[in-house]
């Protein structure tokens, strides 16, 4: 870092002191939570779907497969999700989303990491990191794609590259409202792969920030295996 952005910094930390993004008190430089409301981020802990990471209250060793994974046809290998997206992740992922609060992407980001040392990640190397994209309409609204920002931040950790190779090409009315099978129709021929070539016979992670049923993701899978693709799995910062 250079010395003038050194004391730009300095003079930041100085007159706006870092505090908790969720209480307001005080806390150290780059962190963004205090140790009472980091109490208060849910992560994923087994047992939970192999698949899909959703939680399963019980005692139970061995690997399983969830009803939802099991009855459908699921192109992604596995969703890997830190955290659930409850109390503060859930207000972090709102903030950076809808209220411009960008630099909530680095805890975000921190959490996204944890994912990424999962064994279902951490287990086999891959090529590159794909951001859900966002249409160009919602874009233009937002100003920035969220999902590709943390990939960006992935990115730079681990030295892996960011392929925007998935484009948006149908704009779709919010999903919230939708029930699965819903989305999945809502969804159907609204990405395309851009650059076939390169993603034949690679092995990709998908970011986005949140999986809620997991039709998006899904349906980005479908899109990257039918173009060659030889893998796909899935990070999220949270999960519904
Ligand atoms: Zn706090
Ligand atoms: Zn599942």
């Amino acid at each position: 870092m250079s010395i003038v952005r050194r004391a730009f910094r300095a003079l930041g930390t100085l007159c706006f002191p870092p505090h908790c993004e969720a209480c307001r008190v005080s806390v150290g430089v780059g962190e963004y939570l205090c140790p009472d409301c980091a109490l208060d981020v849910q992560r994923i802990v087994p047992p939970f779907c192999e698949r899909c990471s959703q939680p399963f209250d019980g005692a139970i060793t061995q690997t399983f497969t969830c009803s939802n994974c099991a009855e459908r046809e699921v192109h992604f290998e596995c969703a890997v999700a830190a955290c659930m997206s409850r109390g503060v992740v859930r207000d972090f992922i709102h903030a950076f989303k809808y209220n411009h609060r960008l630099h909530l992407r680095h805890p975000l980001a921190a959490w996204l990491a944890e994912a990424l040392d999962d064994r279902r990640i951490a287990a086999r190397p891959f090529d590159a990191f794909v951001p859900v994209p966002l249409h160009h309409v919602r874009f233009r609204e937002r100003e920035f794609n969220q999902a590709e920002e943390l990939a960006n931040l992935l990115s730079q950790r681990t030295g892996i590259p960011v392929w925007r190779d998935i484009r948006r090409t149908r704009y779709t009315s919010t999903q919230t409202k939708l029930d699965r099978a819903e989305r999945m129709e809502n969804l159907r021929e609204a990405f395309r792969v851009r650059h076939t070539a390169r993603v034949k016979d690679r092995h990709l992670v998908l970011v986005d920030d949140v999986f809620t049923t997991g039709s998006t993701v899904e349906e980005c899978s479908r899109v990257l295996l039918r173009a060659g693709a030889a893998s796909v799995r899935v990070v999220t910062v949270a999960r519904g």
